[in-house]
């Protein structure tokens, strides 16, 4: 292994103490999208400790920060590293973004120091409100991008894999507007919200038969009527349709939507469907990229896992149309442990937790390392983000 690169390694595990440390900080302080105020300040103050120039506020958001080690600003080729830092309702950090945070500080002091023997830069990117809220997308659209040539992060999960696939997802509101009347005395005047509803919801399970493996259809009821005794005049659901690409997520929604407008034919009623922001691209994958995470996971010690086609859906795949982006996934916990849970939240703090935070770390670094000295992998990568679809 070349010399500088030898070194990343050993320089994560010396501020190993230190990246725990940040990654205990977010676990002790969770705070949901938009709301990370402590995190972006803690973070802002650990990089600026270290050499940073960091600017908090970015692209209108107000959690979100830019950090680059001083003097050295607009160097090209620049390789961002993506911090999240949001957590959930309920159950903290149970997505593990801690560790995210964390490993991309680690990464990003590390390489730091040996940028003046490379030819380039590197950014932190503080990203707010990946759950829900989608802050990389207003990041992305406020330019904060522009001037850097690739992006990467790490996502704790279930599985090793260089990188992940991510499906689109469209959130929608759907409403039914009906009559109400007595339901004993004269249910004959009334139209009957809840019944176009529960049809629209039947529908939506029938169609989900011809769907295609990648696509996913799920929703709530969250307005059924208001007393047992009144014919409902009003019902709301909410519901996501995600499928693999853009097209097929379209096509996907449009016919969800005739499930709708069937119930609301059959049953008499009104109906209005209102896209919720954000929504989520699915992810462009370059290949290329993560062929490069690949041996330096190996190197690490990680075997790479078969992907088994569980899926979700992030900001990233947004972000990934504006520059070559990679999400690869090391597992904290066994994989029949859900995301999304206090069992992974409390994983993120175990001595495995914390391995692979280090682990992380030098994946990132010597991968970023990788980017910035190969002018052949960057040719490929670029290469595989101008393919169409
Ligand atoms: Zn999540
Ligand atoms: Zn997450």
């Amino acid at each position: 292994m070349n010399p500088v690169k030898a070194k990343l390694g050993p320089e994560v595990e010396a501020l190993a103490r230190e990246l725990l440390a940040v990654s205990e900080f977010l676990y002790n302080h969770p705070e949901i999208a938009y709301q990370e105020y402590k995190a972006c300040e803690f973070l802002s103050r650990f990089l600026t400790e270290r050499g940073f120039v960091v600017e908090q506020g970015i692209g209108g958001v107000k959690t979100a920060f830019l950090a680059r080690p001083a003097g050295r600003r607009t160097e090209r080729p620049t390789i961002a590293l993506l911090a999240e830092y949001d957590a959930l309702p309920g159950v903290g950090h149970g997505c593990g973004h801690n560790l995210i945070a964390a490993a991309s500080l680690g990464a990003a002091v590390a390489l730091g120091r040996h940028l003046d023997s490379l030819t380039g830069g590197l950014a932190v990117v503080g990203t707010p409100a990946e759950e829900g809220g989608g802050g990389k997308i207003l990041l992305a659209e406020a330019g904060v991008f522009v001037g850097m040539d690739a992006a990467m992060m790490f996502h704790p999960g279930r599985l090793n894999l260089p990188g992940e696939e991510m499906i689109g997802r469209i959130k929608f509101k759907v409403e039914f507007f009906g009559q109400a009347a007595h339901a004993s005395v004269s249910p004959d005047r009334g139209v009957n919200a809840l019944d176009a509803m529960v049809a629209a919801y039947n529908n939506i399970n029938a169609l989900r038969q011809a769907l295609r493996p990648d696509a996913r259809v799920h929703g709530i009821i969250t307005h059924g009527g208001d007393a047992p005794n009144i014919i409902p005049e009003y019902t709301a659901g909410m519901f996501y349709v995600r499928a693999a690409s853009r097209e097929y997520m379209n096509e996907v929604f449009g016919q969800v939507k005739k499930c709708i407008e069937g119930a609301a034919l059959a049953t008499g009623t009104r109906f209005e469907i209102e896209v919720g922001q954000p929504t989520f691209d699915p992810i462009k994958r370059n290949p290329p990229l993560e062929e490069a995470v690949r041996p330096n996971m190996e190197a690490l010690g990680i075997t790479v896992d078969r992907d088994d086609g569980r899926r979700g859906s992030s900001d990233i795949g947004n972000l990934s149309y504006f520059l070559p982006a990679v999400h690869p996934s090391l597992a904290i916990v066994n994989p029949e442990v859900p995301g999304h849970s206090q069992t992974f939240a409390e994983a993120t703090m175990s001595p495995r937790g914390r391995e692979i935070l280090l682990k992380a770390a030098k994946l990132l670094a010597m991968t970023a390392y990788d980017y910035l000295t190969s002018a052949e992998l960057r040719e490929r990568m670029l290469e595989a983000f101008h393919q169409k679809e």
